[in-house]
């Protein structure tokens, strides 16, 4: 029997941007598995940065329920979202985020600085070294190239342990070959710490490396948003 860390059940996430609604997601049901990679796709607008903004406690779904590893994240007010989202959640984005005034160390541990929680150098420094970014601890983002200021973005959301790692096209701004080797990365290290991994992405070289791949249309997911807890 699989243990779900991810159940969402008919999220609907309606937009109201002055005169216009937008109907962002229109009805989604998506089961994850403890420690499965799920690759999500679909065009541009079918609601794909949605569905991980509301996995991730980034918004609020207009309606349905989303339980993350136990916890209700539809129910939480915004003191627990924002406590979800830096203690249960990891996040990888597209543009890194990283505060140029801080070198590497300080851009990684400062989420945990901020959580007041205290910091494990001997973890921080086995992500800094599986991400092959050790020797560059003391560098400022501005002296990383792309790739490298990605990968210290992967040790930041990973260094807080989450049980679910949520990357909204990690490597859409990397070349090929530096998209492969990030992702290779997220991927090995996810595995040997147990966590959970949802991809958006529209490289399919890399959704194919998921154990399942989603296609959003419309709000939807096409099929096999919910497998069976059996198989
Ligand atoms: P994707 O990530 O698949 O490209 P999004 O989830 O970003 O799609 O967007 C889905 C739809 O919701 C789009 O039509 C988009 O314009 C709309 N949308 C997303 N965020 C907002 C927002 N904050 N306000 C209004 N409309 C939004
Ligand atoms: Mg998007």
């Amino acid at each position: 029997m699989k243990k779900w860390i991810v159940e969402a059940e008919h999220l609907t996430k309606i937009y109201q941007a002055g005169e216009v609604t937008v109907q962002a997601l229109a009805g989604v049901d998506l089961h994850v598995a403890e420690g499965e990679f799920v690759a999500i796709i679909g065009k541009s607008g079918s609601g794909k940065s949605t569905l991980l903004h509301i996995l991730g406690g980034l918004d609020v779904p207009t309606s349905g329920s989303v339980i993350v590893d136990g916890n209700d994240v539809a129910a939480m007010n915004h003191t627990q979202l924002a406590l979800y989202r830096r203690r249960r959640v990891g996040f990888i984005f597209q543009q890194y985020n990283l505060i140029p005034e801080l070198c590497v160390w300080d851009n990684v541990v400062f989420p945990l600085a901020l959580d007041g929680a205290s910091i494990d150098g001997a973890f921080v420094e086995e992500l800094l070294t599986a991400l092959h970014i050790d020797d560059k601890r003391q560098m400022m983002p501005s002296q990383l190239s792309g790739g490298e200021q990605q990968r210290v973005a992967v040790a930041r959301a990973l260094a807080m342990r989450p049980a679910l790692i949520l990357a909204d096209e990690p490597t859409g701004n990397l070349d090929t070959i530096t998209s492969h080797e990030v992702m290779g990365l997220i991927r090995t290290l996810s595995t040997k710490l147990g966590q959970t991994l949802i991809v958006v992405t529209h490289d399919l070289d890399i959704a194919q490396l998921a154990d399942r791949i989603v296609e959003m249309r419309d709000g939807r997911i096409l099929k096999g948003g919910v497998p069976d807890a059996c198989e």
